[in-house]
């Protein structure tokens, strides 16, 4: 008995042994299988069953026609195109944030998006009003040209990158007009203690011209207007400008509007709340950016146009600057950049860069768009 118990016991424990093993391999083996499987739904989900939702903030009144209704265009076209997975709440001026807070919001991460004005970020970033528009630049077409088939979109980036700011493309005015004076512009003297809202660079060029440049938020114009907290403003054309109804407190509408000759808006997005988005939401946010950046430049050609013949109904009284006027801003303009360069390393690279581009499509443009502009004219 003790003889049999003897072997029996190590049969027995090798068996308990090799059981045991089998069980922990089963199991270690089961593990493994349920962590891939988990791995894998979890990599689904965050493809295609996550929810973003991210809040916009902008520089506009809530709805307000064109660059107001471009951002909530865009939250919808984006809503769409992600069956819902990227939800945007649009918040207008002052709601979340002040018009002019919106790049501070979504550099800090406050925010995941804003829609604005590059130009309005030239205290951070002097050269970003190539961005938007600067005096004698590019028009909407050729900014296009420039951000898209000319290295343009690339500078951009390269110089939000140090916000945490990844912009895109957010819309386009076209070209705007001269704005709305309570006194008459007939020769260089009447710029000199002139009063005018004038943003981005314009505004300095202003100020070496003898004027005096204040930023306003749009909302505030009418008001300054009509109490002489200012002589003149611009905002932005025809359609714009009679929604804000500046042509009842502005005596003069002058064109063209040289200080922006097809200013864009942009998207800022926050770099980690981009980077958290899966590759296929990327592609549908900067698949909506271009949409809604040509959308509002069909809009504004086509509102300003209707809208122009009603301020001519109403008898507006509609005029062009004086040539010489022209001449010796853009004079002012071109010393400025110079001047800029010499003071900004970014500056520099981006003029170079943006008035390389400027020059030969400038020479296209005088032998095909040009032409045809002054015989249809005929
Ligand atoms: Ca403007």
């Amino acid at each position: 008995m003790k003889m049999q118990r003897g072997v029996a016991t190590p049969a027995i424990i090798l068996a308990l042994v090799a059981a045991l093993v089998l069980v922990f391999g089963l199991l270690v083996m089961e593990k493994s299988r349920n962590f891939q499987s988990n791995l894998q739904q979890e990599h689904q989900v965050a493809n295609s069953e996550d929810i973003f939702e991210w809040r916009m903030v902008t520089s506009w009144p809530k709805n307000f026609p064109g660059i107001g209704m471009g951002p909530e265009n865009f939250a919808t076209l984006v809503d769409r195109m992600s069956n819902g997975r990227l939800h945007i709440q649009v918040y207008g001026a002052g709601e979340l944030v002040p018009a002019l807070g919106v790049f501070d919001a979504v550099s800090s991460g406050a925010v995941e998006i804003g829609h604005t004005g590059a130009y309005y970020n030239k205290g951070k970033i002097p050269a970003s009003p190539f961005f938007t528009a600067v005096p004698f630049g590019m028009n909407a077409q050729e900014l296009n040209a420039w951000l898209n088939y000319g290295g343009g979109m690339e500078l951009w980036r390269e110089i939000y990158e140090p916000f945490n700011i990844i912009p895109f493309p957010g819309g386009n005015t076209g070209v705007q007009m001269g704005g709305w004076f309570n006194k008459q512009i007939n020769s260089l003297d009447d710029l000199q203690g002139l009063k005018m809202r004038l943003p981005g660079i314009a505004g300095e060029v202003l100020q070496r011209a003898g004027g005096t440049a204040v930023n306003i938020p749009g909302g505030e114009l009418y008001t300054s207007m009509q109490t002489g907290v200012i002589d003149a403003t611009e905002w932005v054309g025809p359609y714009n400008d009679r929604s804000f109804g500046l042509n009842e407190v502005g005596e003069y509408y002058y064109y063209p509007g040289w200080h922006e000759a097809g200013s864009m808006l942009e998207f800022e997005i926050n770099i980690d709340a981009w980077n958290r988005l899966p590759a296929d939401l990327q592609a549908i946010v900067e698949g909506a950016s271009q949409a809604i950046n040509e959308d509002m430049l069909d809009e504004y050609t086509a509102q300003n146009a209707i809208v122009l013949q009603d301020l001519i109904a109403d008898g507006t009284d509609i005029r062009p600057f004086p040539d010489e006027v022209l001449i010796e801003l853009k004079a002012i303009s071109v010393e400025y950049y110079e001047e800029e360069s010499e003071r900004d390393a970014t500056f520099a690279e981006v003029y170079d860069h943006y008035w390389s581009f400027y020059e030969k499509v400038q020479a296209w443009h005088a032998i095909s768009e040009l032409p045809l502009y002054l015989i249809r004219e005929q």
